[in-house]
């Protein structure tokens, strides 16, 4: 039999291929451009039909997030439109960390990904639907270092300014299957949640805050290796040209709610993060944002409030992250919201894992937290 082939020479595509041997692979991860980061990978096997796929990626104990590994299955498809899971298993003390796919195709050509992944092409897709829309204003906020245009979509009469943004990290591609979900709900024009919602706010969408990461198969970087989440104290048109844009764009219009869409590679759940121990935190202010934490809670079993990460202490929060600076800067309820490459453990889908369908879901679940929230408000 002759050796697979693996490919990675298209949008988001990110493997080192270090040997192949019949139906088994040895690879790697690439680092993010200009940066320590790697953890995305995004790559096609073909000559592969009905043979046992062994694709073993090593080195993993110094990748970006080592607790992402265990208990981690990789995505993959067959048709690029169904995404499920493959047969995963980490072993930390082989090959310094290990992860083992094994995987049997029925095609002759699979792909496999960190997460479904979500391409620029797509993204044009869903801004040109979007923007052709009733109502709909489009807005090219600016451009990245790779050239690529930052699209803004606007809609809606309301006075409450609420700002929704993802995939500053474009490894998370989560996050704009997040947005695919919200975005179809928010411009169809015979969803009542839509049109409550549209006549409170006005509405300001960024599906992608960095097509540069996204198309070149980054985790959490740009074009020159710029986390993106870490610049919203002092964006500059050198590093962060994408972040610059948006808060000069929020600084025109206020921002009175914002979520800021995410991934996170290690915490098995939904889970939002707010903006304790910014300069202005008040119990009232911090109260705004844990309101809006207990309803979509009790809206939705895929989202909860026990798990995820540590609350800062009073006055070390760290301004450069998005959501402290957008709270601290506009008095916003700002949040990060963060969904699983893993699964929701608490509603585990042997098939999928958490998947594109479900964060579609769940965008919709948060824009009904947010309207509920706005009228008991
Ligand atoms: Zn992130």
């Amino acid at each position: 039999m002759s050796d697979i082939a693996i490919d990675t020479q298209f949008d988001s595509g990110n493997i080192e291929v270090k040997s192949v041997d019949g139906a088994s692979a040895q690879l790697a991860l690439r680092k993010d451009k200009d940066s320590e980061f790697a953890q995305w990978f995004h790559f096609r096997v073909t000559g592969a039909a009905g043979r046992a796929l062994e694709l073993t990626l090593t080195g993993l104990n110094d990748s970006a997030y080592p607790a992402g590994w265990p208990d981690y299955r990789a995505c993959v498809s067959e048709d690029r439109a169904f995404w499920g899971r493959a047969d995963t298993t980490f072993d930390k003390h082989a090959g310094n960390g290990t992860l083992t796919i094994r995987y049997t195709p029925a095609s002759d050509i699979a792909w496999f990904a960190y997460f479904a992944p979500y391409s620029m092409e797509r993204h044009h897709d869903l801004v040109a639907e979007a923007a052709a829309a009733e109502g709909v204003a489009y807005r090219r906020l600016g451009a990245t270092l790779d050239g690529q245009p930052l699209d803004c979509l606007e809609m809606g009469e309301g006075d409450k300014q609420v700002w929704l943004y993802a995939r500053q990290h474009p490894g998370e591609s989560m996050a704009e299957w997040w947005m695919e979900g919200a975005l179809e709900c928010l411009t169809d024009p015979a969803d009542t949640l839509a049109r409550a919602l549209r006549e409170k706010c006005r509405f300001h969408i960024v599906p992608n805050c960095n097509p540069d990461g996204s198309r070149r198969g980054h985790l959490r970087t740009n074009a020159i290796g710029t986390n993106l989440n870490r610049e919203w104290e002092s964006p500059s048109a050198e590093k962060s040209p994408e972040v610059l844009a948006i808060r000069n764009a929020m600084d025109q219009t206020g921002v009175d709610f914002a979520m800021d869409v995410h991934g996170d590679e290690a915490i098995a759940a939904n889970f939002l993060a707010g903006y304790e121990g910014i300069p202005s935190w008040t119990e009232e202010g911090g109260e705004r944002f844990y309101r809006f934490q207990r309803i979509l809670a009790r809206r939705t079993p895929d989202f909860q409030a026990e798990k995820g990460y540590p609350k800062s202490k009073p006055g070390t929060a760290n301004l450069t992250i998005s959501t402290n600076q957008v709270a601290e800067r506009y008095g916003a309820t700002a949040m990060t919201l963060e969904m699983p490459f893993k699964d929701n453990a608490d509603w585990p889908d042997p098939a999928q894992g958490w998947s594109p369908e479900r964060c579609k879901a769940l965008a919709r679940d948060c824009l009904a937290a947010l309207l509920e929230w706005l009228d008991e408000g």
